[in-house]
């Protein structure tokens, strides 16, 4: 007969949202089971910029609003705690034609939340002498560079290091009513679980009990390489096309391990599927980053990625949305700011269960940790043995490609630089 192991809450989906909620719910001593059809941090985690963005452009008044302005404060410092590489730069977005001179007047304008530095071209071309002549821009001080990848492993190493259950391979086929519970199906067994949570990206519609219908929009990405270990990158901060209401644009920028990133497009399309970039895609935005950075001509190509913004359909009007019912709670539509916001979307969802549970509202205590990621030195040389890392006792498969750990070996350890392309898909 079939194992049957019983929990207070399960996790479904272990990207960056789960594995903040994963994170958020052991730190508050819940016996929590995080459970992942592949590797964490494998689906639309493994597919984004890497920015750590701000409010820009982020309508008030919308539950994905509340959810950055209550992960803003909470980011670098548990990026600080936790050890993932981040660099607080800020991001420039600068405008090259008329057109995006008045979208960056209106802009300014249109801003009152987000501090905005204004910067005449000579400012810009001295805070970054490698971009190419502009007609001005501004600086958002407060967005940040941090690495996708070792952000997910760092929430789900910590909530591991908590006493989290993160069970990987683990695909739940079917959920039904036990009682005032729900029995889960996983592949070997049987789980009841007194609370669920869904953050299962693009499958959310399969997990939500309102008929939602996602409309994704694939985002690609070409990646520059060092052309030596040591080579600095050109620029020091993203630099972003000015930002509308619909889309923040393409970026270029340096990773915080020192390559240099192109993306991400932004199409619609109607499957969940993603092929590799096209070369036409790759093409342009070659020619993209070096018409914003001339010196990247220089630099070699080294492979590409893409990835799949879970957008709902434009009839909801909006992004992000959170149902809860009979302790079962959702999340969907985490487009484009889940990454940033996911701190915030698990104390949104700390305080519906223990609403749900008690009555009483979770504290808003500071984030702190009693865990910390290996150094990045350490990560490479177990990823180079084993094409894994090791964290809080337990080996990840690092799912996000601009993590770099061959490179990063090659740069601090003792081994030989890699050549060839670095494909994601
Ligand atoms: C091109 C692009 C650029 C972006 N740039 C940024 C950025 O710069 N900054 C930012 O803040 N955000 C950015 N984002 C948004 C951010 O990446 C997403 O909002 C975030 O990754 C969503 O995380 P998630 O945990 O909701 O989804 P996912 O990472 O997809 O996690 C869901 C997980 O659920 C698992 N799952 C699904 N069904 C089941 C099941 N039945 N059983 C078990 N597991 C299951 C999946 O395997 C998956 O791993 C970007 C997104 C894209 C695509």
């Amino acid at each position: 007969m079939a194992q049957r192991t019983a929990v207070q809450v399960a996790v479904l989906g272990g990207g960056v949202v789960g594995c903040a909620v994963a994170r958020q719910l052991a730190k508050r001593g819940k016996d929590v089971m995080l459970l992942e059809q592949s590797v964490v941090g494998s689906g639309v985690s493994a597919g984004n910029t890497g920015i750590a963005c701000t409010m820009l452009g982020v309508p008030k008044d919308s539950l994905e609003h509340r959810c950055l302005s209550r992960a803003l404060p909470r980011n670098v410092p548990t990026y600080r705690a936790l050890g993932v590489p981040h660099r607080e730069t800020g991001a420039l977005y600068v405008a090259w034609t008329d057109e995006e001179a008045e979208a960056l007047e209106t802009l300014e304008r249109s801003t009152e939340e987000v501090d905005l530095q204004r910067l005449s071209p000579e400012e810009l071309k001295d805070m970054e002498p490698a971009l190419s002549p502009s007609l001005g821009g501004v600086l958002v001080p407060g967005e940040v560079t941090v690495d996708p990848g070792l952000v997910v492993l760092a929430f789900a190493a910590e909530a591991h290091s908590l006493g989290a259950q993160i069970r990987e391979h683990c695909e739940v086929s079917f959920a039904g009513r036990y009682g005032e519970a729900w029995l889960l199906q996983l592949p070997d067994e049987t789980l009841l679980a007194e609370q669920v949570v869904s953050c299962t990206g693009l499958s959310a519609a399969l997990w939500d009990f309102s008929e939602l219908w996602f409309q994704p929009r694939r985002g690609d990405y070409l990646l520059f390489q060092r052309p030596s270990p040591h080579s600095l990158a050109p620029l020091g901060r993203p630099i972003g096309a000015v930002p509308t209401p619909h889309a923040r644009g393409v970026y270029v920028w340096p990773t915080v391990h020192g390559d240099v990133l192109c993306g991400p497009t932004n199409v619609p399309q109607a499957d969940q599927l993603l092929p590799k970039p096209s070369d036409a895609t790759l093409d342009a935005l070659r020619r993209k980053a070096i018409s914003v950075c001339p010196a990247l001509a220089g630099w070699p190509v080294a492979g590409s990625y893409a990835g799949l913004r879970p957008a709902l359909a434009d009839t909801f009007g909006t992004d992000y949305l959170l149902n809860s019912s009979k302790n079962w709670t959702s999340i969907s539509g985490v487009r484009s700011t889940g990454l940033t916001a996911s701190l915030g979307i698990a104390q949104e969802v700390l305080e519906r269960l223990t609403n749900a549970a008690d009555g009483r509202l979770p504290d808003e205590s500071p984030e702190g940790s009693a865990f910390r990621l290996p150094s990045l030195e350490q990560l490479a040389e177990t990823y180079a043995s084993s094409g894994c890392v090791e964290a809080a006792q337990r080996r990840w498969y690092v799912a996000h490609p601009p993590t770099g750990l061959q490179e990063a070996r090659a740069v601090h350890g003792s081994g030989r630089r890699r050549g060839g392309s670095r494909q994601a898909e």
